[in-house]
């Protein structure tokens, strides 16, 4: 066994990792039901899910388990998806709406359900808030909580005024919603215990093994620098970190990179004065910020986007005066960690579903908010393929359009258009 540093070198979350046996690399030839490519939550989601339904299951992942977005994010369990049912009625109807708004909190009981089941040492606490910055923010929060009453989830609490400071120590918003049945985890953690049931299962994990070729066929070869395995389906999951595997989809999607800091632990009384009740934060600006304690009380915190998935030289510099700016109190605290990640963005936002052929599936795209989705995809990948694609159709069935600019000049395009948007929270229009 090894306490792994999974993820980045100086990432909070590999440092406190649960111990992990190391894995081997895949040498030469094997077989399997499913193949997935991709050792975070949608990877092994969705294998965990395969396993459980008596599939042979193996996992191929280019550097650990957790090394990607899973390993690396804020660890906030955000329900729903990174677009309100609202925006999918008017762009693709209610009948769409309707299917995805039927699942949008199910990805949390998923997590939950697996923590419970195999007992999972990741943290997790509840309740996510979302904070206004500007009355107009407050007024979104309104609606957002009308709207997912309308789709069966009642846990959400609406704090006008000053009424949030009882759950936020910083002087930064003006109103809040707090979803009860959200929440906050060691991400990586998860994703190891997650990996952990796999194997438990009879799933086999090979790591530093990254695919750099699928032959379509029947079976699909999927072949490693050392290896190769045979199945009679894939599932690829590597996200943002994938690159040239699917090829058709690649200016429909563009990775981007975000950035996270923590800080040495707090005195208790520091940190319940931060977070009294331990709960998680996003603020509502489109280049949000997002914040929580760890268990060893150390805040985390998270901010910024940079198109095309490039981390900035100095992250602790990019991150800290937004910290700072959020709670003045910790000027000058001591910054232990520092890491940067990638995820994936679609145009609409919405996670992207679908087929390469009849036995090639993928899974990819939830635009910043997928530690729930990815474990969503998990559970629909795993229905379609046993014969049962309704729900995953649902998805799959949603356009997904490129981007402007072309492959040239999309990143500039995309930056461009979130300048704007960032301009406008800054003046509150
Ligand atoms: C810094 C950061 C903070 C975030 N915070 C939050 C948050 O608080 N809440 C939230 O809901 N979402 C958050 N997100 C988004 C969330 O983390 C991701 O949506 C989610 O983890 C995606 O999981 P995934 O399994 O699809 O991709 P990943 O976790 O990125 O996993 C993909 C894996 O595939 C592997 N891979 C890629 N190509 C190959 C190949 N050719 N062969 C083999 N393996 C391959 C990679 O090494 C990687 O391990 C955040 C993302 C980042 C980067």
């Amino acid at each position: 066994m090894s306490t792994l540093s999974s993820g980045p070198a100086r990432s909070y979350y590999g440092a406190s990792a649960n111990a992990t046996p190391e894995r081997e690399t895949l040498a030469g030839e094997t077989t399997a039901d499913v193949c997935v490519i991709g050792g975070g939550f949608t990877g092994v989601s969705s294998a965990l899910h395969l396993a459980e339904r008596g599939y042979r299951v193996v996992l191929l992942e280019s550097m650990q388990i957790g090394f990607g977005a899973s390993g690396r994010n804020g660890g906030q369990i955000v329900n729903s998806y990174s677009r309100d049912m609202d925006v999918i009625a008017d762009k693709y109807g209610e009948k769409t709406a309707e299917a995805l708004g039927s699942m949008a909190f199910e990805g949390n009981r998923i997590i939950r359900e697996r923590i419970n089941t195999y007992g999972i040492d990741c943290d997790l606490k509840d309740g996510n808030l979302f904070a206004a910055c500007t009355d107009k923010q407050y007024q979104g929060l309104i609606e957002h909580q009308a709207l997912w009453s309308r789709y069966g989830h009642g846990e959400l609490e609406l704090m006008e005024g000053d009424a949030y400071r009882r759950e936020i120590g910083s002087d930064r918003y003006v109103g809040a919603l707090l979803d009860h049945a959200g929440g906050h985890l060691h991400p990586l953690n998860l994703v190891l215990g997650e990996a952990a049931a796999l194997e438990g299962l009879g799933g086999r994990i090979y790591e530093r093994s990254p695919v750099t070729q699928i032959i379509h066929g029947d079976p699909v070869e999927i072949c490693t620098p050392s290896g190769k395995v045979r199945a009679k389906r894939v599932v690829v999951a590597g996200n943002a970190y994938q690159k040239g595997l699917l090829p058709a989809l690649e200016g429909k999607s563009l990775p981007c990179g975000t950035q996270v800091v923590a800080t040495a632990p707090l005195e208790a009384a520091t940190a319940r004065a931060l977070l009294p009740f331990d709960r998680c934060v996003e603020d509502c600006n489109y280049l949000l910020d997002y914040y929580r304690l760890s268990a060893d009380r150390r805040l985390i915190y998270g901010g910024g986007v940079n198109y095309g998935g490039r981390s900035p030289a100095d992250i602790e510099g990019a991150i800290r005066p937004h910290l700072e700016a959020t709670f003045p109190a910790l000027r000058g605290v001591a910054i232990d960690y520092a890491w940067s990640g990638n995820f994936l963005l679609t145009l609409n936002r919405l996670p992207q579903f679908g087929r390469l052929n009849h036995n090639i599936y993928y899974a990819q795209g939830y635009s910043g908010h997928g530690v729930t989705a990815t474990h969503l995809a998990g559970r629909l990948v795993a229905e379609a393929l046993s014969g049962d694609a309704e729900r995953f159709d649902a998805f799959a069935d949603v356009p997904h359009a490129p981007f402007p600019g072309g492959r040239l000049f999309r990143v500039p395009a995309t930056a461009l258009g979130a300048w704007y948007y960032g301009l406008r929270d800054r003046l509150g229009w």
